[in-house]
């Protein structure tokens, strides 16, 4: 029998090279073109992406908007807002917004259509998050919503850094043994 992980594949490398539906972007609020995956995102776009993008004016943390994918092998991209990891504030309520921006982007996806989809791994960047909590939660809302929508979108996890990849692989090691 199939199980819901079997549609999930875990990837080292830059999220923009991948053939996908649609590829995910870790934008911010104000969906100004940024650093890190954003900035290469936007690069391999080109300029209508950041004008598209901006037509919505803001994002709140936890939601997500799309766009075409321009001169993007993906036909469209996912904005979606994740959390700024602060470790003095509530972190549980951090915890929750990215359950919820995950979330978001599994429904947006449903509602587009989506086959096939690149995520990478949002807020363990520049936002801060902690990778090891991040991963915990991001297969935590994958599985339920999996679990509850019996989709069969194949979801590709792009993972740039080691240490991303690594507890990634060990997630979809330990459901598989
Ligand atoms: P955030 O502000 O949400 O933390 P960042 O872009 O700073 O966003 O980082 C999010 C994740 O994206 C980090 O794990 C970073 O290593 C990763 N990343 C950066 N560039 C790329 C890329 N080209 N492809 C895939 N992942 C990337």
């Amino acid at each position: 029998m199939r199980k819901n992980y079997d549609n999930i594949q875990i990837i080292r490398g830059d999220i923009t090279t991948a053939k996908v539906d649609c590829i995910v972007n870790a934008a911010n609020s104000w969906l100004i073109p940024g650093g890190g995956v954003d900035h290469a995102i936007h690069q391999a776009a080109g300029p209508e992406l950041a004008i598209a993008v901006k037509k919505f004016r803001h994002c709140d943390p936890g939601n997500a908007v799309i766009t075409p994918g321009f001169n993007l092998k993906a036909t469209s991209v996912i904005h979606a807002v994740g959390p700024i990891w602060n470790k003095s504030e509530n972190t549980e309520e951090h915890e929750q917004v990215l359950s919820k921006t995950y979330q978001s982007i599994y429904e947006l996806a449903t509602k587009h259509a989506i086959q096939s989809i690149a995520i990478p791994n949002i807020s363990t960047g520049v936002y801060d998050f902690p990778k090891d909590l991040a991963a915990e939660i991001v297969w935590q809302t994958t599985l339920a919503f999996l679990n509850t929508s019996q989709s069969k979108m194949k979801i590709f996890f792009y993972c740039f850094d080691a240490e991303n990849y690594n507890l990634y692989t060990r997630f979809l090691q330990k459901l598989k043994s």
